[in-house]
Parts: C-alpha cells; sequence; structure tokens
C-alpha cells in the first residue's frame, strides 16, 4: 500500500509506504501558521525496541510553539547536532493515541493492534545511569518526545521506545485519550516528587495558567490529593471553567505589576513600590483561602510571574517550576527565600513509574482530560497559532488523525 488518506486506517498491521504529516523545516521556521505544512513522508523504520504506532489523535502542546519559532533553540538542528536526526525535516507532537502497527523484536509488552496512549518520557534504557537505578528523567538521554525527538505525533505514524506505550482508558474517545498525558505526568511529578513538599490534604496551591492544560490536570491533582487549588486566570470566563473544576480563582489581569525584577527596584528607596503591589495581589489570595498561603505555587509563565509567585509561598513553602513561557530572566528577593525558609525547586517532565500512576488516574476516572477543542489535521498550524497568541480554548486541544 502506497499511502492512506487522513482519517482511513489500513488493516491492522499493514504499514504503507508513505504517510502525510505536518511537517517542520529549519527554512520555514516562524509562528506555528505558516511553519507547519502537511507533507507526504515516508514512514520511518522501526528499532528492535520500539513500535510503530498508527495515530488516531494527538494532543497540542506549548513545546511545538517552541519548536516552530526555533526559539530558545532549533530542535532540528540541536537533534542533528546530537546525531539523533539524518533528515532535514522534523515532526513534531508530544501526545497522542492509537494503535500499535508494528513492533521491533525486543519488544513484549503490546502487540499489534493494541490501543495505546503514548507517554512523552524518551531516554536510551541502556544508558548506565538508569541502568543503576537512576530517575531517567534526569538522565542525559531523557529527550521529550516529539520535542526533543522527531516523528512525534503530528503524522498518521509515529515512533516511540516500547516504554512509552500505556493502556488507553477504554471510557474516553480517541481525542480524550490524546491529550492529557504531557500536563497531566508534569503536573504529577509536580506536586508528588519532591519530599517533603509532596502535597498534602489540606495544602493551599498556587496554580498560574490554570485553565491551561497544566492548570487543568494541576486543579484536578490537588483535587484528588484533598487539597485546595487556587487557579490564576486570565478573565471571568476561565475563572468560571476554572470554578467548575473545583478550584478557588484570581483574575491576574486586575494586576499589573508583572515582570521580573531589577536591582532598582529592591534598593531600600524604592521597594516598597513593588511590595506594596504584591502585597495587594497576596492579600486577595489570602481573602479567597481563609488566610493561608500556599504551600506550593505551580510555576511556568516565568519571567512575569516568578517574583510574586516567591513573595505569596508560605513560609518553608515551595514554587516549583516547569517553564519559562513568557521569558527566562527569574527573578526574585532574596531575602523572602532565605529568611522564610522557602524553596525553589525545578521539575521536568516525568518518569516512568509517574506516567503509569497518573494514566491509572484517569483509567480509574480520578482525573479527566478537559478536552476543549478538536481540530482536523491541515487545521493544525491554526490551532498552534491561537496557543502562541495565548488565544486558545480553556482546556486542551486535539488533532484528528486516524479516524
Ligand atoms: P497552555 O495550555 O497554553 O496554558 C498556559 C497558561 O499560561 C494560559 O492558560 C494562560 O492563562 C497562562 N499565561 C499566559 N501568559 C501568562 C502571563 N503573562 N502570566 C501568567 N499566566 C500566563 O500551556 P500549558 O500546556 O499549560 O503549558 C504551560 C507551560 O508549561 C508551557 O511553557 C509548556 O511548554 C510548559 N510545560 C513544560 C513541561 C515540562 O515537562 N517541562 C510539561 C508541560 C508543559 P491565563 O491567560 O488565563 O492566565
Amino acid at each position: 500500500m502506497e499511502i492512506c488518506e487522513i482519517g482511513e486506517l489500513p488493516p491492522i498491521g499493514v504499514v504503507p509506504q508513505y504517510m502525510h504529516a505536518q511537517v517542520l523545516r529549519r527554512e520555514r521556521y516562524g509562528t506555528p501558521i505558516s511553519a507547519f505544512q502537511s507533507e507526504r513522508i515516508k514512514v520511518p523504520e522501526i528499532k528492535d525496541d520500539e513500535v510503530l504506532i498508527a495515530v488516531m489523535a494527538a494532543g497540542l502542546n506549548y513545546n511545538s510553539v517552541w519548536a516552530s519559532v526555533a526559539y530558545p533553540v532549533d530542535m532540528i538542528q540541536l537533534i542533528q547536532q546530537r546525531g539523533e536526526l539524518k533528515d532535514n525535516f522534523y515532526i513534531a507532537g508530544s501526545d497522542c493515541s492509537g494503535v500499535v502497527y508494528k513492533k521491533g523484536i525486543n519488544v513484549s509488552n503490546v502487540n499489534i493492534g493494541d490501543e495505546i496512549v503514548v507517554h512523552g518520557g524518551w531516554f536510551d534504557p541502556n544508558d548506565t545511569f538508569i541502568r543503576n537505578g537512576g530517575d531517567p528523567t534526569i538522565s542525559k538521554t531523557f529527550r521529550a518526545w516529539g520535542y526533543e525527538t522527531s516523528y512525534g505525533a503530528f503524522a498518521q505514524f509515529c515512533v516511540v521506545k516500547h516504554f512509552q506505550c500505556l493502556p488507553k482508558a477504554t471510557h474516553l474517545n480517541w481525542d480524550e485519550a490524546a491529550v492529557y498525558m504531557v500536563s497531566g505526568v508534569t503536573a504529577y511529578r509536580m506536586l508528588h516528587h519532591y519530599q517533603p513538599h509532596t502535597i498534602k490534604h489540606d495544602d493551599v496551591v498556587l496554580i498560574w495558567g490554570g485553565a491551561g492544560g497544566l492548570g487543568t490536570m494541576a486543579i484536578q491533582l490537588v483535587k484528588a490529593a484533598d487539597a485546595i487549588p487556587v487557579a490564576i486566570v486570565s478573565n471571568d470566563e476561565k475563572a468560571i471553567f476554572c470554578q467548575n473544576l473545583g478550584a478557588l480563582t484570581l483574575n491576574r489581569s486586575h494586576y499589573d505589576f508583572w515582570g521580573a525584577l531589577t536591582p532598582e527596584m529592591v534598593k531600600p528607596e524604592n521597594q516598597e513600590e513593588w511590595r506594596n503591589l504584591a502585597k495587594q495581589f497576596l492579600k486577595e489570595v489570602l481573602k479567597i483561602t481563609n488566610g493561608r498561603q500556599p504551600r506550593i505555587i505551580i510555576e511556568h509563565p516565568g519571567e512575569s510571574t516568578f517574583p510574586t509567585s516567591l513573595y505569596v509561598c508560605d513560609r518553608d513553602g515551595m514554587v516549583i517550576t516547569c517553564a519559562g513561557t513568557t521569558g527566562y530572566m527569574g527573578s526574585f528577593d532574596l531575602r523572602y527565600l532565605w529568611l522564610q525558609n522557602k524553596r525553589i525547586q525545578g521539575s521536568h517532565y516525568a518518569n516512568p513509574e509517574e506516567c503509569i500512576k497518573l494514566n491509572n488516574l484517569v483509567r480509574d476516572k480520578i482525573i479527566s482530560p478537559i478536552l476543549a477543542e478538536t481540530y482536523n489535521f491541515e487545521k493544525l498550524p491554526y490551532a498552534l497559532q491561537l496557543m502562541y497568541e495565548n488565544r486558545h480554548p480553556a482546556g486542551s486541544m486535539a488533532l484528528r488523525i486516524g479516524y
């Protein structure tokens, strides 16, 4: 078989020669609307420990926006330099649901025809650090699949390591199953990994971007831990959306003191100005939490919010970050760090064990994917452009490919 049309699948186990894929090339890097283009690409070969998946639906994540604008990293160049990409194009996409069509000879955990979801934690299992029991997430071979590797989810077929395949929850449709893994496992690790600052009953947890992919998963995980999520959003519509998920909410657009601190701003003669504004914000948080400061802050906007996150965090609490969406200058007033014994923690994705735990929470219907909208295959550039401009709908977006 030469190629299948979008929305169709070949008979189970029959792999066509070519596939339709949404492709990035270095010469057209830029905003998603023009950088991503549909092309006909050869279906890739797999290695002995890999699996070829027919993608039914892909989930959209912010890392595809990073890949598109080649900032902060030119991904094609980086992967080529690492010797991990021979092609002069790249297929992004870090979340998907699909069907196993082919597997390498060393793969025993899945069979042809299995319905699965993919988690994006790619690594080399032969890495000595991992073989000696190290957490794969902090190994030098760890890669965000579909961002730091090619042949991701935005095509009719994708390539994954066998351990990235997890059983699809039977109560979810393909689109729902495609949209929760990246944001879900990242939020899961942020809340459950970093002892002693793991989430406890009745903790107040402040979540930036509560209506986003990460935010909607974090709200549910906080609720599942019998704790109190406080979602920060930018409009009333998103506030209602988060309240319906069980969060207390606060609208950040009522404030205008965001951005990095400068040395001038923390000088004794100037410090009152910023502090008074931050105090106002904290007061509003305390009003809705009955006077309790957040013990954990889920950070990802970065530059615009980091000083406030550290200020608002409770004594002995933790600001944990997985991104710098608004910029990389993470500034703060050191006095609030050491005098109040606070912790700043970085966190990136999750290890396979955490991915399994998150997937089981979904299979047990404790956590639900929050599917905002499904787009047809050719609409990917448009949907990612919405994300780039922060005009995308609350929740997560899916791309329908195989059905
Ligand atoms: P998303 O769905 O686009 O949500 C991001 C949210 O950030 C938006 O809903 C927006 O909410 C909020 N936001 C935008 N500008 C803001 C600003 N200036 N100040 C405060 N909040 C702002 O994206 P996502 O999937 O949740 O991902 C968020 C970030 O985490 C991205 O950078 C992504 O790459 C990163 N991430 C990292 C990992 C990892 O493993 N390291 C994994 C998943 C995601 P409002 O406008 O309503 O405030």
